[in-house]
């Protein structure tokens, strides 16, 4: 294994500079280091201006992802030595506005990801008399794969619809409102779809499928579209075919 790699950074410093440029910096290569970890170190011993994000080093809290070699990653569960011989060109992710040097305005998606709701909605809450909503197990099951989203906006980063109209609401959004309608707890499915079915909603994804290819968490959520589109069908039929009271179940 090489003693040392070239890392290629995209720096953008705008007080210094209008426009972007590449930085580049040698690192030493250690078997156990994470990308993360070559970033940490040029921080620490190289240069400390440079500006990125992370937080737990454990693929949890999805702050550190960013465009390694063209792909989105997360940092902190990549290991330098996979990519190697380098030099290794580091970004910010695609399709996002850039701040400074790595890091993202997430605002768009903050915006996106309200909008659908994500929590448990009620119409009505039942009495504290009643106890908690006891839930089975294949109730959990059934949106416990979209709850895994950690909202690390890889999935946006591989969209190109995403890149192209972005208005379009996207993968992560589209999947955690799913994982609220699947909650047996929830009563808001109607509201996010009323959200959900416009041009700029479901209907805007080709099913290129990338999103569920990067996705480090494996929620899919281009299947969660998916099973939106024949939600959203289904019920469009029904509206055309059955008499009012039936329309609704
Ligand atoms: S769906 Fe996957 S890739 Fe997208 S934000 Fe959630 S965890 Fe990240």
């Amino acid at each position: 294994m090489a003693d040392s790699v070239a890392i290629e950074v995209r720096r953008y410093r705008p007080e210094e500079k209008s426009e972007p440029y590449w930085q580049r910096y040698e690192v030493p290569v250690r078997e156990e280091w994470m990308i993360l970890d070559a970033l940490n170190y040029i921080k620490d011993n190289l240069d400390g201006s440079l500006s990125y994000r992370w937080a737990c080093r454990m693929g949890v809290c999805g702050s550190c992802g960013m465009m390694v070699g063209g792909e989105p990653i997360l940092t902190c569960a990549s290991y330098l030595a996979d990519h190697l011989p380098g030099p290794i060109r580091i970004e910010p992710l695609r399709g996002f506005p850039v701040v400074r040097d790595l890091v993202n305005n997430l605002d768009d998606f903050m915006d996106k990801l309200t909008a659908v709701k994500p929590w448990i909605v009620r119409e009505q809450e039942q009495p504290l008399s009643e106890g908690e909503y006891l839930q089975t197990p294949e109730e959990l099951d059934a949106y416990k794969q979209y709850s895994m989203c950690i909202n690390c906006m890889l999935c946006y980063a591989a969209c190109p619809i995403y890149e192209l109209e972005p208005a379009f609401i996207g993968p992560a959004a589209i999947a955690l409102a799913q994982r609220y309608n699947f909650d047996s707890r929830d009563q808001g499915a109607e509201e996010r779809m009323d959200h959900l079915s416009r041009d700029e909603g479901i209907w805007a994804c080709t099913f290129v499928g990338e999103c569920s290819v990067v996705c480090p968490k494996d929620v899919d959520p281009a299947g969660a579209i998916q099973r939106y589109k024949v939600k959203a069908m289904t019920q469009w039929y029904k509206s055309m075919l059955l008499p009012w009271g039936e329309r609704k179940r």
